[in-house]
């Protein structure tokens, strides 16, 4: 490392007016130190540098403390279940697709939670509330509700099913996706927004996961070939197995996010536009997940994937504009910290809210390269 990172020349930030290491990014709030390129800093995600804001990736929206090798090899596995569903698909053995459409994402994400020790120190509790809670909700709704379904169905009660259908469901799912995150959003171990973005997908997927393997169980149960039209079962698979849980998961994380909001906004002093507002995060996730319902009605299934694919992206904009500024807000209140390697960029920096040199913000990092002396000291805290 050079000797300039043991005593960086320091420069004052136009954003925040802190004195700052020089570098690319400011250090305190995030905000770029080079000329002519906005402080909002948009072709530089807060969470992951190397993609845009605009950039909708999965991973780094939704797995938002993977380094950058491990996004890329979560994104590979996720793209390749996807074929190996439509592989199956086409050699008629429905059953077996449904079961990887249905667990792909749930697998990927425990191996995520794992890798990045999201949990902290208390894997287990937040297991509990973040997945075996949520999962079991799920189940539980299914079969309660979706029996309520069926029977008005078949009764050709079609006001009351459509109330059911688009309104009551969508509303209570979003509220089941939301006990665990809100539980466990007080504790001390998850105060930043990325922490309540991971929690709120976690219980979103393990959510729909409860819901998909109610539905998926007879087919489970039936023969291994099965007859069918291909075509229509690889749409199908896809949005249930796959497309709702991304829309669970990303309403969820809103959710959670929301509830982060309310609890640190005022002492992270957060940007007060009513656009990133807790109930502006809340209408968005409502209106996506009812937009989601109302497609799902409809009985031409490549308008439902193609409607939901579109409400995905723009739920997926939205949570990453909002998360973005939520992280440039709260870096304010870091200190600079001794030097310590990037766990994004691998350059020796001073610890600091964000890096100044490729500018991730530090709670991005994997939990054990956090507590390996890389987590930012705050005012207050000595060291
Ligand atoms: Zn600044
Ligand atoms: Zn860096």
């Amino acid at each position: 490392m050079s000797e300039g990172a043991e005593h960086p020349s320091l420069v004052r930030c136009a954003n925040c007016g802190h004195e700052v290491p020089d570098g690319a990014y400011c250090g305190h709030c995030g905000a770029s130190l080079v000329a002519g390129v906005a402080k909002g800093r948009r072709h530089a995600y807060a969470a992951a540098p190397a993609e845009s804001v605009y950039h909708v990736g999965l991973a780094t929206t939704l797995f938002p403390h993977l380094a950058r090798r491990g996004n890329a090899m979560f994104a590979w596995c996720a793209l390749t279940g996807v074929l190996v569903v439509f592989v199956l698909v086409a050699l008629n053995l429905f059953a077996s697709a449904a079961a990887v459409a249905v667990l792909l994402l749930p697998v990927l994400y425990l191996l995520y939670l794992y890798e990045a020790r999201v949990y902290g120190n208390h894997p287990w509790s937040v297991l509990a509330l973040v997945f075996v809670l949520p999962l079991a909700l799920g189940v539980l709704m299914d079969v309660l509700l979706g029996g309520v379904i069926t029977g008005l169905a078949l009764q050709g009660d079609r006001s009351l099913l459509l109330v059911l259908e688009i309104l009551l469901w969508p509303l209570l799912a979003l509220a089941a996706t939301m006990v665990g995150p809100a539980l466990l959003l007080g504790r001390s171990a998850f105060e930043e927004v990325l922490d309540a973005v991971a929690l709120g997908a976690s219980s979103g997927l393990a959510f729909n996961l409860g819901v998909s393997a109610v539905a998926v169980w007879p087919l489970l149960a039936g023969p291994v070939v099965s007859e069918g039209v291909p075509a229509q079962w690889m749409l199908l698979l896809l949005r249930e197995g796959v497309l709702m849980a991304l829309v669970t998961m990303a309403g969820a994380s809103l959710l959670s996010a929301a509830i982060w909001r309310r609890r640190h906004g005022s002492s992270k002093r957060l940007d007060e536009r009513w656009f990133w507002s807790a109930p502006a995060m809340v209408a968005v996730a409502v209106a996506a997940r009812i937009t989601v319902a109302a497609l799902g009605i409809t009985p031409r299934l490549l308008l439902n994937v193609l409607g939901t694919i579109v409400a995905i992206f723009l739920l997926f904009l939205y949570l990453r504009l909002a998360v973005h500024n939520a992280l440039l807000e709260e870096g304010r209140e870091l200190e600079i910290g001794p030097t310590s390697t990037c766990p994004e960029c691998h350059r020796l920096v001073p610890t600091m809210g964000f890096c100044p040199a490729c500018g991730v913000n530090r709670s991005a990092a994997p939990r054990q390269h956090r507590l390996g002396g890389a987590t930012p000291a705050r005012p207050g805290e000595t060291g």
